[in-house]
């Protein structure tokens, strides 16, 4: 099937649990059935175990994102200096440690998502990226915290003519995505929370929410609908929902052996529509790039499940930056939508005059923080203040996207300028006038996306 990933082949969804065929009284109502959504529905059974609680989801678990994205495992140290930038630097180690608990948690699901601790190398691969790997390495140590991105030369790398020099980032793991949303669902199963699957929320207003099966009431509802969101006043306003491919290679584990890629270290380059990549058990090559398409109106149409330009994209990157795997087949690619936040980090917050309580802006890096993500969406809807509300991803304050037709349009604009800047800056050229321009494009809009 074009578009599925190769995920879901390895690990089939379980049978469906039923659509919701009557009306129900909850204390809780979780709709969206990701990561996110069964986080929070297991963070909130944990701490209050009489709870009534559903999560409602509009297909099957794991057939969003959830299911299909790289599995790349890691919390915020990898961002620092943006988290910097953005909350100071107390709150952003406060920040980057609380996302450590991610991998503890996924460890304790058991063995069967394919955990694989490695530390997360950022390289860069053209002049113009080494400043990024530079800025890791030195807020690491600026933080006091230098053991938490260390810099390495190209020697400690897997070998490749286009690595330059990287970061080795302590906090860092893969997993096989499809697995581990299969274990959360089973989680929540066995914790008797109720599920219910092919059962799309047609309408959330205050404490209801109605299906085509039944109406369900709950004083207190959670929105973990991921890219979807986007669509969905006042979320909206903050997110935009834009592609991420992937290719997948045949299994190459003699070609991993050369160039020295044998530890299972997932890599990012400096791109700002990066390069993802890593190895599976059976020694093949994911790569993905987070380079489109881009959604109107905050939809997410047919397009994200397989996009024939990024897949190329994504298909160029890796006979680019790994030439040595040359005459690796490429055997599967497929696409997913990423919730993209003005500020390109995730947002927790109680619609104003409601008990709605939403998080979305994962930005492409959800794996590990749906996890926080849950904590976060859990404490909001039991009302408690605490460690994880404390975080200074909950009721920030965002600058709005622009409105459409201009949000789509600029996006298209800048996506353009920046592929065509990174191509130049790889050849070791100059990109040109309009390039340059549209590269500038969001900074004159006040918006910090894209950062080189
Ligand atoms: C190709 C790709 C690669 C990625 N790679 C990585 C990676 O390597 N590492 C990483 O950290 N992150 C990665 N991401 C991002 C990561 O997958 C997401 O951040 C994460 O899965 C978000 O989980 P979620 O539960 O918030 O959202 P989702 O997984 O999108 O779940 C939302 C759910 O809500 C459901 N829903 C929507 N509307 C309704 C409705 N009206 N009623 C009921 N249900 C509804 C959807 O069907 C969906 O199941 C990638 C994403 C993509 C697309």
């Amino acid at each position: 099937v074009p578009g599925e990933p190769w995920w879901t082949l390895e690990a089939p969804f379980d049978d469906a649990a039923p659509p919701l065929e009557r009306d129900l009284d909850l204390d809780v109502a979780i709709v969206g059935g990701g990561y996110t959504g069964l986080w929070t529905a297991l963070a909130l059974r944990e701490r209050e175990p009489a709870l009534r609680l559903a999560v409602l989801e509009r297909d099957r678990c794991g057939e969003g994102p959830s299911g299909r994205n790289g599995g790349f495992l890691h919390g915020y140290w990898a961002s620092l200096p943006r988290l910097r930038d953005h909350f100071g630097d107390d709150a952003a180690v406060r920040l980057a440690r609380a996302s450590e608990g991610a991998v503890a948690a996924v460890r304790a699901l058991g063995d069967d998502v394919w955990l694989r601790e490695a530390p997360l190398l950022v390289l860069s691969a053209a002049p113009g990226q080494d400043a990024a790997v530079e800025r890791l390495v030195g807020a690491a140590a600026a933080v006091g915290a230098p053991e938490e991105a260390v810099a390495v030369g190209p020697g400690e790398l897997p070998a490749s003519p286009a690595f330059r020099r990287g970061a080795r980032v302590r906090d860092g793991a893969t997993v096989q995505p499809a697995r581990l949303v299969r274990a959360l669902r089973r989680a929540v199963l066995a914790a008797g929370i109720e599920l219910y699957e092919r059962t799309p929320a047609l309408s959330v207003d205050d404490g209801v929410v109605r299906t085509p099966g039944g109406t369900v009431r709950a004083p207190e509802l959670v929105l973990a609908t991921g890219a979807w969101s986007a669509g969905r006043p006042p979320l909206a306003r903050w997110l935009t929902p834009f592609g991420s491919s992937i290719v997948l290679t045949e299994p190459v584990p003699e070609l991993l052996a050369e160039i020295g890629w044998t530890g299972g270290e997932p890599i990012v380059d400096g791109r700002a529509f990066v390069h993802y990549f890593r190895t599976t058990p059976d020694g093949r090559v994911l790569m993905g790039s987070g380079s489109g398409p881009i959604g109107y109106r905050g939809r997410v149409d047919d397009r994200f499940a397989l996009d024939g330009p990024a897949a190329g994209r994504a298909a160029a990157g890796l006979r680019r930056l790994l030439p040595a795997l040359a005459e690796a087949r490429i055997e599967h690619a497929w696409g997913g939508p990423i919730d993209v936040s003005t500020d390109q980090i995730p947002f927790f917050l109680t619609l104003p005059g409601t008990r709605i309580h939403a998080g979305a802006g994962y930005t492409g890096n959800g794996v590990g923080p749906s996890w926080l993500g849950g904590q976060v969406l859990a404490s909001l809807a039991g009302g408690r203040e605490d460690e994880w509300t404390a975080l200074p991803l909950v009721r920030r304050q965002l600058r709005s996207l622009p409105p459409e037709p201009l949000r789509r349009l600029g996006g298209g604009l800048y996506r353009a300028a920046m592929i065509a800047a990174e191509e130049a800056d790889e050849r070791g050229r100059r990109p040109g006038l309009a390039a340059r321009a549209g590269v500038a494009l969001p900074r004159l809009l006040g918006l910090d996306v894209g950062r080189r």
